[in-house]
């Protein structure tokens, strides 16, 4: 018993095949070209997305790798796909989450006070990162869409969608709560899409996909000579977001459990049970349906984290390779009370300060760049902190165990940092790469070959990091923390 992981994300596809114990056998991957048609546009080419998805899947499934019972998805997520369904064209480019055209239109939309009513029935704030305002700028922009999708001749997906549809051959148009609940068009309440919200964005509700459970049967894939023979007839078993993947590969199966991941931003996410949370702050959203049971999530994102190191490396000029901050960093007992905060682009959860800017606080004469490359890795953590300080005050519970993955979460020194400052354990897993395995234990759990016992069994710890930090020292490193946050607060 094998499983196909399918994890197209925002720069490459990937394949992997796990062994019925998860672990991995094969693997494929093809980088995906990115298109800038605009300032702050960002668009992928749709069957480029297949194409290099199914070369990936192709490589993986070499001999000895090819008997597959059952295949999962996971995906970058919001990204936007409309296409012709009897020709299976799309019309226009996907629109990538990153992609900021609809901007405009969304302060609109918080100007005439929909901000409520939207973040009530989503989970969402007004962003142009969700689909929804995205399928809108398609229906309005693309010659001919509108009147098409009124006849019913369109459909709209998130990659998952768009890999389903392609994978079977044009016959099932599905996705799963987790991708839907990032469209701002699904109301994460009832599970369905909602009505009055298509109405505020004009969007005809014919072009939507149905929606299946993130783990369970959503079709089998199409006898076509352009699929590799050996998935031919099998059961397509999980369609999953890339971050609430992560989170079940992680297995984060109970609520209160949290993971976060490391890399060119932080993304953290905590299990919030069987019902959402109201959060002004965070991001509710759904985890994922198995067994006709919606389990919820609270989300939370860093902006720049492996970023500010790649920062040091590529404009400071300090480091010469990602592995040389952590080199730096132990040399020194301490930042020596330098505090940076990496807010490049602004600050996201829980402070929200878009004009927040970089900021280094506490430079003396002898502060040299071991200091800096450590605060660079203390800010990292830091603000993954700030973000399970949020989760514990929303949700009551206390977070006594990260779950970590991410490519910068090989640094032992900024993983002790985040358990002495977060007070809670760190634990890294062998298999880092939790969003493949997630959406596989998903489609093993969808093809009914193991449990959630099973998979809990199956994780394996790479290493635990314990808090040791005296507590005063942390409440006064937090309190100076919280006075550089402010410092990066002030507009220059
Ligand atoms: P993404 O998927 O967002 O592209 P990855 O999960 O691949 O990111 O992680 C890449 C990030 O990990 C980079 O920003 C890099 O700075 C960081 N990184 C890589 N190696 C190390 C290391 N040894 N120590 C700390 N950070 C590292």
């Amino acid at each position: 018993m094998k499983i196909l992981s399918i994890d197209q994300g925002t720069t490459s596809s990937r394949a992997i095949v796990f062994s019925e114990k998860m672990e991995i056998l094969s693997s494929g991957q093809y980088a995906l070209t990115q298109h800038y048609p605009n300032p702050g546009w960002v668009e992928h080419d749709p069957q480029e997305i297949v194409k290099i998805t199914l070369r990936a899947v192709f490589d993986a499934l070499f001999e000895g790798c090819d008997d597959i019972a059952a295949v999962g998805i996971t995906n970058q997520r919001e990204t936007t796909v409309l296409w012709n369904k009897k020709t299976g064209l799309p019309v226009h480019n996907a629109i990538v989450w990153q992609c900021r055209r609809t901007a405009n239109y969304c302060d609109e939309l918080t100007q005439n006070g929909y901000a409520e009513l939207i973040r009530s029935k989503t989970g969402l704030p007004i962003d142009a990162y969700f689909s929804g305002t995205k399928l809108k700028w398609l229906l309005d922009n693309v010659d001919g869409a509108r009147e098409l999708a009124e006849r019913g001749e369109l459909a709209f997906g998130t990659i998952d969608c768009w890999l389903i549809w392609n994978l079977t051959g044009g016959k099932v148009h599905a996705t799963d709560p987790s991708n839907a609940s990032r469209t701002m068009l699904f109301n994460i309440h009832t599970g369905e899409w909602d009505k009055e919200l298509c109405e505020l964005f004009d969007i005809p509700m014919s072009v939507l996909p149905k929606i299946c459970q993130t783990g369970g049967y959503i079709g089998a894939v199409a006898t076509d000579p352009s699929i590799p023979a050996a998935l031919w007839g099998k059961p397509i078993c999980s369609a999953v977001g890339d971050q609430q993947a992560a989170l079940f590969g992680q297995t984060c199966f109970n609520k209160g459990d949290a993971k976060n991941t490391y890399g060119t931003g932080c993304f953290t996410l905590v299990n919030t049970g069987n019902a959402p949370i109201d959060s002004q702050t965070l991001i509710s959203t759904v985890a994922w349906k198995i067994a006709n049971e919606t389990v919820y999530a609270l989300e939370g994102s860093v902006f720049n984290a492996g970023s500010s190191i790649q920062w040091l490396r590529d404009e400071l000029k300090i480091i010469e390779k990602a592995s040389d901050v952590d080199k730096n960093a132990a040399k020194v007992a301490d930042s020596g009370g330098v505090y940076l905060v990496s807010a490049f682009t602004g600050l996201g959860a829980p402070h929200w300060d878009m004009y927040a800017r970089g900021t280094i606080v506490g430079l003396t004469r002898g502060t040299n760049v071991n200091h800096i490359c450590r605060a660079t890795l203390e800010g990292i953590a830091f603000q993954v902190r700030d973000l399970l300080f949020a989760m514990q005050e929303q949700t009551g519970t206390k977070i006594s165990a990260l779950f970590v993955d991410g490519g910068a979460c090989v640094s032992d020194l900024m993983m002790q940092f985040q358990a002495d400052i977060a007070d809670c354990i760190v634990d890294r897993p062998k298999i880092v790469e939790s969003t493949a395995l997630g959406a596989a234990m998903l489609a093993a759990i969808g093809a009914n070959l193991l449990t959630m016992d099973d998979l809990k069994d199956l994780r394996a710890c790479d290493k635990c990091f314990e808090p040791s930090m005296d507590q005063n020292l942390r409440l006064e490193k937090i309190a100076k923390w919280n006075r550089a946050i402010e410092a990066a607060k002030i507009i220059i």
